[in-house]
């Protein structure tokens, strides 16, 4: 019991059981009623794009410090996902895109780490970037020029090799994507 978490309303120590009508233990308050519940948490990654050339990042930031990467984190309370995506992009390079322009690609599942992730993409109307604690480097890379053997996430590396193809034809999927025993799998829904 050294791990009970305290109420982050009132700072009372917590009581794990559960509640009326649910179905699942859950950390809960008997000072003040509040239910500390813990639900995945959302991760959103722009793909950005000028011409046949996508944007990647070199990670300054751990996890995966050093690896390249699209522009990508946790969505904020508040936001759309696609206001988080741009919010990403601008954070980490400084590129600005209007979220309305922002198209999903794919829907993640992580189970094994209670996380989804939404991957869009959108065209930057002009590449004004630079780099920043995120973001060490930036490229723009055609397929063949990609660091592929330097990716920062096998959780979406099939996500990304499946957009440029799409990319290429300029015609778009969207997809459902899994990463089960190290191996990620995608699959198109529409
Ligand atoms: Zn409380």
């Amino acid at each position: 019991m050294s791990d009970r978490p305290f109420c982050r309303r009132c700072g009372t120590l917590l009581t794990e059981r559960v509640p009326a009508g649910d179905h699942k233990p859950r950390w809960c308050c008997d000072a003040c009623s509040f239910i500390d519940y813990d639900n995945p948490k959302i991760i959103v990654a722009c793909i950005a794009t000028v011409g046949d050339r996508v944007l990647w990042i070199k990670r300054g930031t751990p996890p995966k410090q050093g690896c390249w990467a699209q522009p990508s984190g946790f969505m904020e309370n508040g936001e759309t996902p696609e206001q988080a995506a741009a919010r990403e992009l601008f954070e980490e390079t400084g590129a600005v895109i209007d979220p309305a322009k922002l198209n999903l690609f794919l829907v993640g599942s992580l189970p094994a780490i209670s996380e989804v992730y939404l991957v869009y993409y959108g065209e930057l109307d002009d590449f004004q970037v630079a780099t920043t604690d995120e973001a060490l480097e930036i490229r723009l890379c055609d397929e063949s020029e990609a660091p592929w053997d330097q990716y920062a996430y096998p959780e979406v590396i099939e996500a990304t090799r499946q957009f440029y193809r799409d990319h290429a034809k300029r015609s778009y999927g969207v997809y459902r994507g899994r990463y089960v025993d190290g191996v990620n799998t995608i699959e198109r829904v529409n």
